[in-house]
């Protein structure tokens, strides 16, 4: 852990320097500094992975877990990762890289994201019944968007417990579209939900889905209602993230950074006090999900808990660097 927060400092420092050298007083500028002074110490990666530059030549961000992926399973010593109560009815069920979330409701189980297929058994399943869940009551997974690293587990869960998978319409056709024998299979289509979103009700519990185009062009961010200690908290889902690949397309840019102030709004709406992604690497999830157990001293957040503008700050992240990358690249 010091080793890895000595690196993000030098990193930090790095890439601090690096806007810093920028011209003074462009508009690019004044968009990196609006993200900087969002992320503060709060999300450093998020502004890092967002804002700035690739180095490497035609070595964009993002191509990471596409659809497909490998399918063989990497080194457990490198990926696994307990399963953690983290509120009285939201599960982490991660790797150390990426997250999956079980929100327990009167009517069953919602699951927020899958994984690698190769996790589905070992951080899903295993960890729900680890956890003393039946996946045997999976009613929904949500998959905030088509990509290997969030989605290859839709297809078990569907077919091993007939839960029902809900995806961005534009994300279904892309899925649709892969082979039989890509990686945990191709879904079944189920419910998909269009730019007006929808939301998902499940016995006492009721998702808000946001359609939030962008990432891919039907990524899905959610806001719905937890427990902490019998208290209602809001959270916010943020649903895909890196930009690597929009190149000079100003539209992608635009609809991106709409997106991030649409569901922005949705959750100032609902009043959501934590911010939650499908990487550990944006939320801390892997870090925070392990603080949870240790004991609250009085007035003392918990772990997960940032506030109205914590929430709205990382969405301020994402929107801010998206039209400074735009600038950048002179997209039109
Ligand atoms: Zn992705």
């Amino acid at each position: 852990m010091r080793r890895t927060g000595i690196l993000i400092g030098a990193v930090w420092t790095l890439c601090l320097a690096v806007v810093g050298a920028q011209a003074p007083a462009s508009e690019v500028d004044s968009h990196v500094a609006a993200a900087r002074a969002a992320a503060g110490q709060d999300y450093r990666a998020t502004f890092v992975n967002l804002c700035i530059p690739a180095t490497a030549p035609g070595g964009g961000r993002g191509a990471a877990g596409r659809g497909g992926g490998a399918p063989a399973t990497p080194d457990r010593s490198g990926w696994y990762a307990s399963p953690y109560k983290v509120f009285d009815n939201l599960y982490w069920l991660g790797t150390r890289q990426h997250s999956s979330w079980a929100l327990r409701t009167s009517g069953g189980i919602i699951i927020i994201d899958t994984n690698f297929a190769w996790a589905t058994q070992p951080e899903i399943i295993d960890g729900l019944t680890t956890l003393g869940l039946d996946p045997r009551e999976i009613e929904y997974v949500l998959i905030s968007h088509a990509h290997g690293d969030h989605d290859q587990g839709a297809a078990e869960l569907q077919s091993r417990y007939g839960a029902k998978v809900v995806m961005g319409a534009a994300d279904w056709d892309s899925t649709l579209k892969r082979p039989p024998t890509a990686a945990g299979g191709v879904p079944k289509r189920d419910i998909a939900v269009g730019p007006e979103g929808t939301t998902i009700t499940l016995g006492d519990t009721t998702v808000t889905v946001v359609s939030t185009p962008g990432h891919t062009p039907g990524t899905l961010s959610y806001v719905f209602p937890v427990k902490d200690q019998g208290r209602t908290v809001m959270v916010a889902y943020s649903g895909g993230t890196l930009t690597g690949a929009f190149g000079t397309d100003a539209a992608r840019w635009d609809e991106y950074a709409g997106s991030q102030r649409k569901i922005a709004k949705v959750a100032a709406d609902a009043g959501a006090t934590v911010i939650l992604s499908n990487h550990s690497e944006y939320d801390a999830a892997y870090t925070k999900a392990r603080l949870v157990p240790l004991k609250r001293e009085a007035g003392e957040n918990h772990p997960f808990v940032v506030g109205g503008d914590g929430v709205q700050r990382y969405f301020t992240v994402m929107a801010e660097c998206a039209l400074a990358s735009k600038l950048r690249l002179g997209a039109k």
